[in-house]
């Protein structure tokens, strides 16, 4: 028997429960699919905490998306009485010794920048201020800049995920776990899906596969998207290093190159580490090979290049680990487009390491899309086109 409604929605992570939730409140018959069981740590979004900024570095396009976010984070705390968004402040900041105050291309000050544009809450801060203000940061070079952004923080990825999900199914929403989706047609009426244990037709189909949309989608995904597992550490503090209460969600750049940047986030109470990580671009991997453990020596190497000397507080020791992999385009910006091919779908690859903040927003404009075909948000930018003729 084939089973109908009106949007299937194919993966179940940051984006997919967005726009099940979204779509279940607007009164749309939904079914959400995942291979795995939501919040999980398969997939590109676990480890307790994701970075959340107004001045979005990556581009001004994002800076109407994550205000959005923030709203609908607060909304669903209301709802749900789940502690989702915490505004712990933010601090991007640039401490290396090839400082150049005119590359247009530093993230501090491209952030700087956006923040001044758009009229975002910020302060820009001396080398000496910083010293003054995160001890953590006591040992910045004497040409530091920083930018600190009271209203930004961290999301809690799980419970994010956690929280929508249960509230799309208290609305009607049918969610089937630990399902695969194995084939996707479609015809002028609808979209056909197949998964390990059912058939189903819709109206219309949004893709959110992360990791697994090139294996799922095959041509042109296979040469668009590209799968880097990450290494995310949590570091022992200091005894008396006095950060708990006082540290900000922070990113780091201490010099040029994807391999001279690190992120963290606050010394949370009763944890008694900071979560510190890098991101790396240049070993590719795929969901059913990536190693999903840390080793000893990848710990050491973390402490020697990322932390020694530019984080203070924390020892050598990592109290716990994870691994966690990004979907990367050529141009590092997110896919949301409708399927070349497939009719009735709309493809989202949303992460290149950056899309959990906009998660909460791009599942409300992805539920506009399957209602009305158009979204609120303008998501232009994000086109397949604008990749013709790129690859990985
Ligand atoms: C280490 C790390 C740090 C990050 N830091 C930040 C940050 O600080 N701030 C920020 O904004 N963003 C950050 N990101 C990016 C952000 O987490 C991602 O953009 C976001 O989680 C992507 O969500 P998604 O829904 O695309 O993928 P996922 O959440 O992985 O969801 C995809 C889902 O699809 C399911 N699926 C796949 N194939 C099938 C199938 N065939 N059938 C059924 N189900 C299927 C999977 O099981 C999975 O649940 C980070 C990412 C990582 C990995």
């Amino acid at each position: 028997m084939v089973e109908r409604c009106d949007v299937v929605v194919l993966g179940l992570g940051a984006m997919g429960a967005a726009t099940v939730y979204q779509l279940s409140k607007a009164g749309v018959s939904v079914v959400g699919i995942d291979r795995h069981h939501p919040p999980h740590n398969q997939g590109s979004s676990h480890g307790d905490t994701r970075i959340t900024r107004l001045s979005v570095g990556e581009g001004a396009q994002y800076v109407p998306i994550v205000r959005n976010s923030h709203r609908i984070w607060r909304e669903l705390e209301e709802l749900s009485g789940e502690s989702l968004f915490e505004q712990s402040g933010l601090l991007v900041l640039t401490s290396s010794p090839e400082f150049d105050p005119n590359d247009k291309t530093d993230f501090t000050l491209r952030t700087i920048g956006l923040a001044q544009t758009y009229g975002i809450e910020h302060e820009v801060l001396s080398a000496e201020q910083i010293r003054q203000r995160f001890p953590q940061f006591a040992n910045v070079h004497d040409t530091a800049i920083g930018y600190f952004e009271p209203g930004g923080g961290f999301v809690r990825p799980e419970r994010c995920i956690d929280v929508q999900l249960k509230l799309a199914e208290q609305h009607g929403a049918i969610l089937y776990k630990g399902e695969t989706v194995t084939r996707i047609s479609s015809n002028e009426q609808g979209v056909s899906i197949t998964t390990n244990l059912r058939r189903l037709f819709a109206n219309k189909l949004v893709i959110s596969a992360g990791n697994w949309s090139s294996d799922l989608l095959g041509k042109p995904f296979d040469s668009l998207l590209s799968v880097f597992r990450q290494k995310l550490f949590w570091f022992e503090l200091e005894e008396n290093a006095g950060l708990v209460g006082h540290s900000p969600t922070f990113i780091l750049t201490h010099g040029l190159g994807d391999d001279k940047v690190n992120y963290g986030f606050p010394a949370l109470h009763g944890e008694g580490s900071l979560k510190i990580a890098t991101a790396q671009y240049h070993t590719a991997s795929s969901p059913q090979t990536m190693d999903r453990t840390v080793s000893a020596a990848e710990e050491r190497d973390m402490y020697e290049h990322q932390v020694r000397g530019r984080v203070t507080g924390v020892t050598s020791k990592v109290v716990k680990s994870a691994v966690c992999a990004y979907t990367v385009t050529p141009d590092r910006h997110f896919i949301i487009d409708e399927h070349p091919s497939l009719q009735h779908t709309l493809l989202v690859s949303a992460c290149s390491g950056h899309g959990f903040k906009h998660s909460a927003a791009l599942g409300e404009a992805f539920a506009q899309w399957c209602m009305r075909g158009s979204t609120d948000l303008d998501l232009s930018s994000f086109s397949l086109e604008r990749l013709k003729g790129k690859s990985l």
